[in-house]
């Protein structure tokens, strides 16, 4: 793809592995659930346990939360962080959280295992340099109305000041339909496979906002390709402060986490690669 440089499989032959705690992303499966945001100890630290038992191996919730409008919560801050780090305490599983300023990144940075840049800052330039500079994994979600090639410049803004642990995530696009939240877009999961050596993660909750399509979508995801799966759970989904209508219950994820590792290990096996048993 004209242009475009780091993030090409013609630049580096290796996958790209991302290491975080015990898992290598790109090898091992990443299963990342937890509530859109960090509401309150009790909520946060609940979910987190059920999650993990579920079978996710990272933990996410926004402590800074993009809201469109500025009268929604926006996120406890520095306290919703200090409780994500009691998550991690208490469930040993490493933490995703979102960075929505430049200026907040070194210092969030000391408290995240993975730093988050949301769809809607995909091409906040000043952020991207930032998060080349944190020393942190950074996953990048694709905006809203961005092309393969915008996306992997945005990867390359982190890449190319120094940072190489960068995990793409598919979060859906803005269409006309209007039977689920965004049209998520799975081609472009073995579209990345095609052309880059970076793994490819998918949000299927922000993809379709719909509980329903949640679990179906998980495992297309990683039927495409996807190295990942992202999904919000709430331990009480009826009480979410945010994105209430796409939570799930930890119970559910739990059956997506079964699937999706069942899935993940026939596609990876010697039958299914070799062709022998089709
Ligand atoms: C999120 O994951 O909490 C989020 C805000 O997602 P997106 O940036 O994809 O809308
Ligand atoms: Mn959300």
């Amino acid at each position: 793809m004209k242009g475009l440089k780091l993030s090409l499989k013609t630049e580096q032959l290796t996958r790209t592995l991302v290491p975080i705690h015990n898992l290598m992303i790109g090898r091992d499966l990443a299963l990342i659930a937890g509530p859109c945001s960090v509401e309150n100890e009790h909520q946060t630290i609940e979910t987190a346990l059920r999650v993990k038992k579920a079978g996710a191996n990272i933990f996410r919730g926004g402590a800074f939360k993009p809201r469109t409008s500025p009268y929604s919560f926006q996120g406890l801050g520095l306290s919703g962080l200090k409780i994500l780090s009691k998550a991690r305490e208490e469930t040993g599983l490493p933490i995703v959280t979102e960075i929505l300023d430049p200026r907040d990144t070194y210092w969030v940075a000391e408290y995240a295992d993975i730093l988050q840049i949301g769809a809607r800052n995909i091409q906040n330039f000043p952020l991207l340099k930032e998060a080349g500079k944190c020393g942190k994994p950074i996953l990048l979600k694709r905006g809203m109305q961005t092309t393969l090639a915008e996306w992997l410049y945005s990867a390359e803004y982190i890449l190319s000041e120094g940072n190489p642990h960068v995990i793409l995530c598919e979060r859906g696009s803005r269409t006309f339909q209007t039977f689920c939240r965004n049209t998520l877009d799975l081609s472009i999961v073995a579209a990345v496979k095609e052309i880059s050596h970076l793994p490819v993660i998918v949000d299927p909750s922000h993809g379709t906002g719909r509980p329903d399509l949640i679990p179906p979508m998980c495992l297309a995801a990683i039927a495409a390709g996807a190295d990942g799966i992202m999904v919000e759970v709430h331990y009480n989904p009826d009480e979410a402060i945010c994105d209430k209508d796409q939570a799930l219950l930890p119970d559910t994820f739990g059956e997506i986490a079964l699937r999706s590792v069942a899935l993940r290990a026939f596609l990876t096996s010697d039958d299914y690669q070799s062709g022998s048993s089709l």
